[in-house]
């Protein structure tokens, strides 16, 4: 699958919807380029972060919990959100941070990745960047019998979700807002029903689907029960992580989730039929455990990215034998 097309009007690169012209000059992304006619990812193996992380962390709570995933990224990104949280690599200018990059072949990845963890993530920064390199590991990954996952923020292409179709196991997606006119408080150009079209579609093609919304307050804080909505009629299997947001970046002056905001989030999700809502980036008692939907014993029991008990047998609740949604052992 070729992610650039060379029109009457110039080259364009379809990883993702803004479809920039890459004749005109420097992306949106600022990663990409027309090279010699042809289009090239210019981070392509270029890598800023790489580390062997609790897959819990990405976060991902029901599929090989316990496990280590190695995760790696790289500079760029297609939305670049004013609160971003790593907005030093996300925003960063390859000309004045190549020198921090390291180049790492697919082969070398999964090589390093096979030492101590048991899947590869393209996290960090936005995978659709770098959509062909994600591409060309996942393969590698997939042949040396590992799990693959992105972290993703929705905002890629079907061409780009028709590549990593067939190689990526775990879609780990933000839905940061259900309105356009949310979106554009914080990404400007972006359109909500790109995201929530890419929830649907992984879903539909049997991956394993988990959603992350992070609520800036006075940001997308509206939006949290329509996103409730949205994912309770899809599947009320899919895990929903609704995170606490810090101020940082171009969004200082927005202040912390409220905790108490969060936890009635949560119960509104909950009472909406989702099954499994768990909070992020704060300590509520039980509030990162997974619990059987059907009798309500404790399956998971997690500290930070810790799973400290483990209760699910094959893929079933020991209790009353409700199959739970994911993938769990080895
Ligand atoms: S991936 Fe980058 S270059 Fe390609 S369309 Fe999106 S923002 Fe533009």
């Amino acid at each position: 699958m070729n992610l650039f097309v060379k029109t009457a009007k110039g080259l364009i690169c379809l990883a993702c919807p803004r479809t920039c012209n890459l004749q005109e000059g420097k992306p949106y992304c600022g990663v990409r380029s027309a090279g010699e006619g042809k289009g090239v990812c210019e981070v392509y193996g270029l890598v800023s972060s790489l580390a062997n992380d609790p897959i819990e962390k990405k976060p991902v709570f029901h599929y090989r919990p316990g496990s280590l995933v190695l995760s790696v990224g790289t500079l760029g990104c297609n939305m670049r959100c004013l609160g971003c949280q790593n907005w030093e690599i996300a925003h960063a200018d390859l000309s004045s941070y190549e020198w921090q990059l390291r180049r790492i072949s697919p082969k070398e990845l999964v090589a390093a990745a096979k030492k101590y963890s048991e899947g590869v993530a393209w996290t960090y920064n936005e995978p659709t960047v770098w959509a062909e390199y994600v591409h060309d590991g996942a393969v590698e990954a997939k042949e040396a019998g590992l799990y693959t996952v992105v972290v993703t923020n929705g905002y890629y292409s079907l061409q780009t979700f028709k590549l990593w179709e067939p190689v990526i196991d775990v879609f780990r997606i933000d839905i940061k807002g259900y309105r356009d006119e949310t979106f554009a408080r914080f990404a400007p150009g972006t359109r909500a029903k790109v995201v929530l079209d890419n929830v649907v579609r992984a879903l539909e093609a049997g991956k394993h689907v988990e959603v992350v919304t992070n609520v800036m307050p006075g940001i997308n804080s509206r939006d949290i029960s329509q996103i409730a909505k949205f994912l309770a009629e899809l599947s009320s299997e899919i895990p929903w992580h609704i995170t606490r947001f810090y101020p940082q970046f171009k969004l200082t002056h927005v202040p912390p989730t409220d905790v108490e905001d969060l936890v009635a989030y949560r119960e509104t999700a909950l009472s909406m039929g989702l099954k499994y809502v768990y909070l992020g980036n704060v300590d509520v008692a039980g509030a990162e455990n997974t619990y059987c939907p059907s009798c309500g014993n404790l399956l998971i029991k997690r500290s930070g990215f810790t799973v400290e008990e483990m209760h699910i047998v094959g893929d079933k609740c020991p209790h009353c034998g409700k199959k739970i949604y994911g993938v769990f052992g080895g």
